[in-house]
């Protein structure tokens, strides 16, 4: 039974901790409890009931008495209920209290029987509820709990005494003890923190001894950053810089001219200007001497790259080429030749670059865009085709701090924070549209049309690999075409298309031929086309939040504000705080906390989750404060014990061994 529950070892049941507390410590009296409250009550059976008023309908009612008063516990449809338990038990009741015709009522509490020593002092006490299996109790869960403790007693605390003593934390023997089995809640929430503690450390000390094997032990180029074209950089382009873009600049110079090797994240919202940021490192690499190479996860953004970022580079005397999945034959081999020799200096490119006959003269450089959509393999593919190339990865997914220094805690960070364009805070205005607005939408399309401007309606996607989506975003695409807009240029695009029939929409599209694109989550990934104002996105409570931001950050790029109306009914309650989120920021990491809390870290972490060890007790939401202590923490045990081999960090270079298991060892040693 235990093995259900994946219990093999005594140390699986120390770690089985309890899924909640019935705190006895604070139980009212019957006569006290006030209705609408949520409270734990104590008492006795008094009698047990099971009626059948209709077919297929079973009521269990339970009731118990205290000296002030009587309750009635009820349940629907759960007949077994009655047989669990007998008249005259103890039991513990915790829920919602009502009162229903007069008499005092829970709806499904949650019932525990209350042990004999549990009995006699019943206040001042606080009982666990573990997790249990169909066949084990509540009550024997909790003596091989406490059986395993006991084996357990001596079990040594992997933190160093200091550090414990430092931070104000229990020692894990007590912690183990006071989780399980707490005196009062105060108790237990101190052990919940030492424990947390415990597993954000493990996770921090893998990713800093992951960042440790790949790059701060080996030594990198050395670039020159104070060459012609780095200097030439910002007065080529159309624009000033911002001071955030020089300061993230500076900054990744700075990691260039140094030896030890880059591993820089840039986390910038959609349309902070990054690619500008990761131009300029474009240039040190020429400069140097040496080549750089730039990774998109789609071919429609890696055309972008050529086409923005090409004529900037050849008026500062720098060769690149373009290399995707359909770059023809003798294109190919031309820029495999050039790249080889070293001809060829820059390499923009999507996941055709890390192919096995792709090979570098000298690759210094790797910028890998938008970075949740790669795995950490294939960043580390490209990486390898340099020696030690320095590693600047990108991402427009707003990341919490707390996740950016967990799941990407092997790199350090740099935030782009404001909007170059957006001067005021309204640039891009957000509505939530039911379905009586619809056709007032569809006025605002055009009369931005009419301006001169452009839009986008983008189609809910069920699942990517679905072929309905596709469907879904024809259909509109005609439906718009024929019924709405029969004036209007409309053009589609979906992931199902070709590559070159799609960059053949999107060079319309940018070259003002479309008035209307019809898309799937294809554009949500970089697009820019400052001239597109206008967004409808259908289903909008399909999407996460996080991709509802990523879209609707396609417009109001330019001089132009944007405006994007969200076709949503939401039906769930998640939903409606999801589109209220959305509505009321446009603050993508405001947008990104929320989304973690609403929805998680397994949800928001996606592939970069994979490797990593689970947090039993820890949470990236909740435990920002932790998160940050034992980052601090971590970092200086790393650069005093880079191993952990001193004799006081050797438990936790185990723990961090056992928790980062197999896959992890196969990334470290990649
Ligand atoms: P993202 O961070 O989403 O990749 P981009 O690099 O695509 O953003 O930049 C968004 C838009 O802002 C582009 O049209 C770009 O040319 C423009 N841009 C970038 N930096 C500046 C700046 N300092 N001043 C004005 N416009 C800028
Ligand atoms: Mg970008």
């Amino acid at each position: 039974m235990l093995q259900r529950l994946g219990i093999v070892t005594v140390g699986d049941l120390v770690t089985h901790y309890p899924a909640r507390y019935l705190d006895l410590t604070r139980t009212a009296s019957l006569a006290a409890v006030k209705p609408g409250s949520e409270v734990t009550v104590t008492g006795t059976i008094a009698d047990i009931n099971v009626k059948h008023p209709r077919p297929r309908l079973t009521i269990t009612e339970i009731a118990i008495v205290d000296d002030t008063a009587a309750m009635v516990g009820v349940w629907f449809n759960q007949p077994y209920m009655a047989s669990r338990f007998t008249v005259g038990e103890r039991v513990a009741f915790a829920g919602r209290m009502e009162i229903e015709y007069g008499l005092k009522q829970m709806r499904a509490p949650f019932v525990e029987r209350l042990e004999a020593e549990q009995r006699s002092d019943a206040l001042g006490k606080v009982v666990p509820v573990h997790g249990t299996t169909e066949g084990l109790t509540t009550n024997w869960m909790r003596r091989l709990v406490a059986e395993a403790l006991t084996l357990a007693a001596d079990v040594p605390d992997p933190l160093p005494a200091a550090l414990r003593a430092d931070r104000g934390l229990i020692s894990l023997r007590h912690a183990l003890r006071d989780i399980h089995f707490p005196p009062d809640m105060p108790s237990a929430v101190a052990a919940r923190t030492r424990l947390a503690y415990g597993e954000l450390m493990t996770l921090q000390l893998g990713m800093l001894t992951q960042r440790h094997r790949e790059v701060d032990s080996r030594p990198g180029c050395v670039h020159r950053i104070d060459g012609p074209s780095f200097a030439r950089y910002p007065s080529a382009l159309a624009f000033t810089l911002t001071d955030e873009q020089t300061a993230a600049i500076a900054q990744i110079a700075e990691d260039l001219a140094s030896p030890r090797p880059m591993n820089r994240l840039l986390l910038g919202d959609v349309g902070t200007g990054k690619t500008a940021v990761a131009a300029a490192a474009l240039t040190i690499a020429a400069d140097s001497g040496t080549q750089a190479a730039m990774m998109a996860p789609t071919e429609v953004l890696a055309n972008q790259y050529a086409l923005k970022l090409g004529a900037l580079l050849e008026s500062l005397g720098i060769r690149w080429v373009l290399l995707t999945g359909s770059t023809s034959t003798t294109g190919r081999r031309t820029a495999l030749e050039g790249l080889a020799s070293g001809a060829i200096q820059v390499a923009f490119g999507t996941q055709a670059l890390i192919q096995h006959d792709v090979t570098f003269h000298d690759l210094s450089l790797v910028i890998v865009d938008e970075q949740h959509r790669f795995g950490v393999a294939q960043r580390l593919a490209l990486r390898g085709k340099g020696t030690i190339a320095d590693l600047l990865v990108m991402t427009a997914t707003p990341i919490p701090r707390s996740l950016a220094l967990t799941a990407y805690g092997d790199l350090d960070t740099t935030y782009l924070r404001t909007r170059p364009n957006a001067a005021d805070p309204g640039h891009i205005t957000t509505h939530i549209v039911p379905r009586s607005g619809r056709e007032a939408a569809y006025g605002s399309i055009r009369n931005a049309v009419e301006a001169g401007r452009q839009a986008y309606v983008i189609c809910a996607v069920v699942d990517e690999s679905d072929t309905v989506e596709a469907t879904a975003a024809t259909t509109e695409a005609e439906r718009l075409k024929k019924r709405i807009f029969p004036k209007l240029r409309v053009g589609l695009l979906t992931g199902q298309m070709r590559p070159a029939e799609k960059s053949s929409v999107m060079n319309r599209f940018r070259s003002g031929k479309l008035d209307i694109l019809v898309a799937t989550t294809v554009i949500e990934v970089g697009v820019d086309v400052p001239n597109a104002t206008v967004m409808i996105i259908e289903d909008a409570e399909r999407f996460g939040l996080a991709q509802l931001h990523q879209l609707r950050g396609r417009v109001g790029r330019g001089e132009y504000p944007g405006e994007v109306l969200l076709f949503a009914e939401p039906r769930t309650q998640n939903g409606t705080r999801r589109m209220e989120a959305i509505v009321s920021t446009n603050d993508g990491f405001a947008l990104a906390e929320q989304d973690l809390e609403l929805r998680g870290e397994g949800d928001v972490l996606g592939s970069r989750q994979s490797g990593l060890p689970t947090l039993r007790l820890a949470s990236l939401g909740r435990d920002a404060a932790l998160v940050q202590a034992t980052r601090t923490d971590a970092e200086a045990l790393i650069a005093s014990d880079a191993g952990l081999c001193a004799p006081q960090n050797r438990l936790l270079a185990h723990d961090m061994a056992s928790a980062f298991g197999r896959e992890w060892e196969w990334v470290t040693a990649g």
